[in-house]
């Protein structure tokens, strides 16, 4: 098995990923190399550009039907000069029988293709598909509010409520920047021997419980207020 920097997997959010295959694609195109103005780099974001195309979904995984546009569209070379780009957004939806269908394509792109493969979800994607692929992470833009949020739910004692909902609102974390944050502050009150097991007990409980699309901010106010009873009283 082989993969070639032709086919690549990038991790990150949705939003930001889509900018970067943009940027990409832009950059190959626009005479200026990613303007942002002219008439080519409109094309490209509003997908119309013929050097790309993009399949998605909107149900819970990819159909064989869905793919039927790739299968017709890379017949037509391209070159090195004049490269194409085949994106599939929430690739973690390839079901075993879709991934099968491209295997091959993915392993050895026709000249000029290049795979483009996006998740937030790397998980959930067939280790057959994540092995063909070259993966690349991208942390999100909004890194630093995170890293904000982060060292406030990590030092004790805890800061007060005033203070955690500025740096909550100015965080704007999205579904996916919730998800890697809780992760990691899981991952660091596990490993604290002083923790109270009440606390981590608790983290736990969130595991079930990961915020719905749109209400990460909830998500984030209940364990700060769970956290305030367990842990502020004894520090
Ligand atoms: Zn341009």
């Amino acid at each position: 098995m082989k993969h070639s920097a032709s086919t690549q997997l990038w991790v990150g959010s949705p939003e930001h990923l889509s900018g970067q295959v943009v940027a990409l694609i832009q950059k190959e195109y626009c005479p200026q190399q990613a303007c942002g103005y002219c008439a080519i780099c409109k094309q490209i974001v509003a997908e119309q550009h013929y050097a790309y195309l993009t399949v998605s979904t909107t149900k819970s995984a990819y159909a064989r039907a869905d793919l039927e546009t790739i299968f017709s569209k890379i017949a037509f070379q391209g070159s090195s000069e004049e490269p194409r780009f085949c994106v599939i957004t929430q690739a973690e939806k390839l079901s075993a029988a879709c991934a099968n269908s491209l295997l091959k394509l993915l392993e050895e792109p026709p000249a000029g293709w290049h795979w483009l493969l996006l998740t937030d979800r790397p998980q959930e994607l067939l280790p057959t598909v994540i092995s063909r692929c070259m993966v690349k992470e991208y942390a999100s833009e909004r890194d630093g509010g995170t890293r904000e949020l982060y060292s406030f739910l990590t030092t004790l004692p805890l800061g007060d409520i005033v203070h955690f909902q500025q740096i909550l609102e100015r965080a704007k974390l999205s579904d996916y920047d919730s998800r890697l944050l809780f992760d990691e502050l899981l991952a660091f009150w596990t490993k604290k021997p002083q923790a109270r097991a009440n606390w981590i007990e608790c983290l736990h409980s969130f595991l079930n419980y990961q915020p719905m699309p749109g209400s990460s901010k909830f998500f984030w106010r209940t364990i700060y207020l769970n956290m305030h009873c367990l842990l502020a009283k004894e520090s």
